[in-house]
C-alpha cells in the first residue's frame, strides 16, 4: 500500500493535514482518514478510523 498519508501530500493539506478530530477531540492529530456517513464524509484521526459512521456524533 503506498504511503498516503506522509510527505509531500500533507505539505499540500491544510494546517498540513492537522486539526481537531471531531470524535476523540484531540487537537494536533493528523486527520487522515475519511469516515463516510450517510450525507457526509467526517475526517479522523488514526486512532478513530475503524469507529463505525454511526458512532460518529460529529
Ligand atoms: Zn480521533
Amino acid at each position: 500500500m503506498a504511503k498516503n498519508n506522509r510527505g509531500k501530500t500533507l505539505k499540500n493539506l491544510p494546517a498540513h493535514g492537522r486539526g481537531q478530530c471531531p470524535h476523540c477531540n484531540r487537537t494536533g492529530v493528523k486527520l487522515m482518514y475519511e469516515i463516510k456517513g450517510e450525507n457526509k464524509t467526517i475526517k479522523v484521526c488514526k486512532v478513530c478510523k475503524n469507529t463505525p459512521a454511526d458512532k460518529l456524533t460529529a
